[in-house]
């Protein structure tokens, strides 16, 4: 082996890997020279998700023809001059590697006019060589278009993920750069299609509203806090408006999106008692401090920055979040009954702020097979005979389960198969059952009292219930009361309907209506197919899909994640009080479940008070 410096274009190549990830990251490279360069339109034209092209058209300074040559060098930047200036950075760019990367691994055509000549030049570069250059009429600006990315590199080609999730990067890219800059005009077609059409506006929430889309919710709060350390301002969602899972919420420091863990905590935590656990807000914080206290140059294609101050903003950012809630009185009230509102953290009881909404169906009882309403026949099962009697009590313990639950969960061998036998005698569940408020059931066990949380156990209950029925591919659907509209984020539409045929397969009937727009005609048989609660459903599956693809989850993993979901809105959707048969119902099904002690996500379901334990009380 001996020693040599690497080819020009094989260096550029190895770079390319840092700056070019996937066609998204040459959305944002390319609209962020857009603005760089002054512009006040920016088009942004794909097709095939990026993958045959990505063009990015705009009506900046432009470039006179020998910057259009030079520009494609690597460290070619128009945007530094000096070390010190490294302190101070206004742009987007300034390291000169996004245009040299992309001409590494594409086919890239440059026609350019700088402003206030008479004609433009069209540049042709293709692997990171410069092809020729013309003379051409064009308008004043930039327009820059990249094919073909990755050709040269099959790998990497072969790495990038489905249509949809590549598309989706890109419009998450796009919103990126969209909700800074409210004073530009935007466009994105894809395959001819306009996307978003956004006009220049002066108010950010207009922008904010145009580019999140219904999806939104309806209330945004106005956020405005000003220190000597930093500029908070921005927007906050309508705690009523929370939802599972993550999406609109968006961090901008001096114009530039960053992602921060610890600042979205700063966040979330004013809202802990306003939102049920597992709920987060909308946001969109914009933070403006001295360049010279944040870090963005960490890495070209990361979107973690770093602050000198981060504990002080942490609390500053955390106050006007609050103080914004308390003007929009959203203001500490009298406790309320935790009666019907389940699943409640134990640590939001004290001083509740208002009733979080919840969604569910007061009528709807999983537990109860005549509340279903039931598109498809329930199937006839061997361990059903009381099916044939619809006349006997509703409340009858036989008849509290379906035939799909008593096929899973058993019924006469409840408490003989699986659990109990393991858990000796001195668990085993007496005659007595006593409903607490529809929240608790209470049973004598020989070496105390058993306590079983209602909601949780139902979790667990329909947990292994829906993963039985995964597993067995045997899709329940139950329809919903009315077809269910609901309009997403352009990034979540694209993660639900990636994967049509999986939702079919756990029992969805999802479709396409419109661009972010789906319709939800039946959702899997022991959900609640009331509106509201198929909205939450549905938000939790996009949380799934989102959480599996990040990690990598294998497809197990998926598939308990989905049960796990739909157990928790299946066990959400159901308050009223239960009777003394329906306790003793949920106590023998949950004994018949594998794992009967905990929740799908590790959290308890029951707990015996020892005798010792009870003697202790009365002292
Ligand atoms: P950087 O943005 O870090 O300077 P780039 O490789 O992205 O590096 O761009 C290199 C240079 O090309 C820029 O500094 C700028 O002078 C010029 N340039 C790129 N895109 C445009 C554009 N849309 N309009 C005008 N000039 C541009
Ligand atoms: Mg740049």
């Amino acid at each position: 082996m001996s020693l040599k410096i690497l080819p020009q274009n094989i260096s550029n190549l190895i770079a390319a890997g840092e700056v070019v990830q996937r066609p998204s990251s040459a959305v944002k490279e390319l609209v962020e020279n857009s603005i760089d360069a002054g512009a006040s339109s920016i088009s942004v034209i794909i097709e095939d998700s990026g993958r045959t092209l990505v063009q990015v058209i705009d009506d900046g300074i432009g470039m006179t023809a020998e910057e259009a040559k030079l520009c494609f060098a690597r460290h070619a930047t128009s945007k530094i001059d000096s070390a010190e200036d490294l302190d101070a950075i206004a742009t987007y760019g300034f390291r000169g590697e996004a245009l040299a990367s992309i001409a590494a691994v594409s086919e890239v055509t440059l026609k350019t006019r700088k402003r206030g000549e008479e004609t433009g030049t069209r540049t042709q570069f293709s692997d990171s060589v410069f092809d020729s250059q013309s003379e051409t009429a064009c308008p004043e600006g930039t327009n820059i278009a990249v094919r073909n990315i990755f050709y040269n590199t099959p790998a990497r080609r072969k790495f990038l993920k489905s249509d949809a999730t590549e598309f989706r990067q890109i419009l998450s890219e796009f919103s990126r750069v969209a909700l800074v800059r409210p004073q530009i005009a935007f466009k994105l077609l894809h395959n001819g299609k306009t996307v978003f059409d956004l006009k220049k506006t002066s108010t950010l929430k207009k922008r904010i509203l145009e580019t999140e889309g219904n999806a939104l919710g309806k209330e945004l709060i106005d956020l405005g806090v000003e220190t000597s350390l930093v500029k908070v301002s921005g927007f906050i969602g309508d705690p009523k408006d929370a939802r599972k899972g993550s999406s609109n919420q968006y961090f901008f420091v001096n114009g530039r999106y960053f992602r921060s863990s610890y600042f979205h905590k700063a966040v979330t935590k004013a809202y802990e008692k306003l939102v049920p656990e597992g709920y987060s807000p909308s946001y969109f914080v914009y933070l403006e401090c001295d360049p010279s206290s944040v870090d963005i140059n960490i890495h070209p294609a990361k979107t973690e920055v770093k602050f000198e101050n981060e504990p002080a903003i942490f609390e500053i950012l955390n106050a006007a979040v609050r103080e914004s809630l308390g003007k929009n009185a959203f203001v500490p009230s009298i406790d309320f009954d935790m009666e019907g509102v389940p699943e409640m953290p134990a640590a939001t009881r004290n001083g509740f702020v208002r009733p979080p909404k919840i969604d569910y169906n007061p009528l709807f009882d999983p537990f109860r097979s005549d509340s279903r309403q039931s598109a498809c026949p329930p199937r006839p099962s061997a361990g059903s005979p009381v099916q044939n009697f619809p006349g006997l009590n509703d409340f009858s313990p036989e008849n509290l389960l379906s035939p799909q639950e008593k096929e899973i969960c058993g019924s006469e061998a409840l408490l003989t198969d699986g659990y109990l036998p393991l858990m000796e005698d001195k668990t085993a569940p007496s005659d007595f059952f006593l409903p607490v408020h529809g929240k608790y059931v209470i049973t004598t066990v020989k070496s105390g009292v058993l306590l079983i949380h209602v909601g949780r156990a139902r979790e667990r209950i329909f947990y292994e219930r829906y993963l039985k029925a995964l597993d067995n591919s045997k899709p329940m659907t139950v329809g919903t009361l009315f077809p269910v509209i609901i309009d997403l984020t352009p990034e979540d539409y694209s993660v639900l309907m990636e994967d049509t045929d999986r939702l079919k397969q756990i029992g969805f009937d999802i479709q396409s209506f419109g661009p972010s727009t789906i319709i939800v005609g039946g959702v899997p048989d022991g959900l609640s197919p009331e509106s509201d609660a198929v909205r939450n459903t549905v938000f939790d599956l996009i949380n799934t899909f989102n959480a599996a693809e990040s990690l990598l989850v294998r497809k197990a993993e998926v598939r308990q994640n989905i049960a796990s979901s739909m157990s928790r809105s299946a066990a959400g959707s159901t308050s009223r009080r239960i009777s003394a048969s329906e306790a003793r119902m949920l106590t023998e099904s949950l004994f018949a479940c594998t794992e009967p002690e905990r929740t799908p996500d590790g959290r308890k379901t029951m707990e015996i008070l020892s005798m010792e334990a009870l003697d202790k009380i009365l002292v």
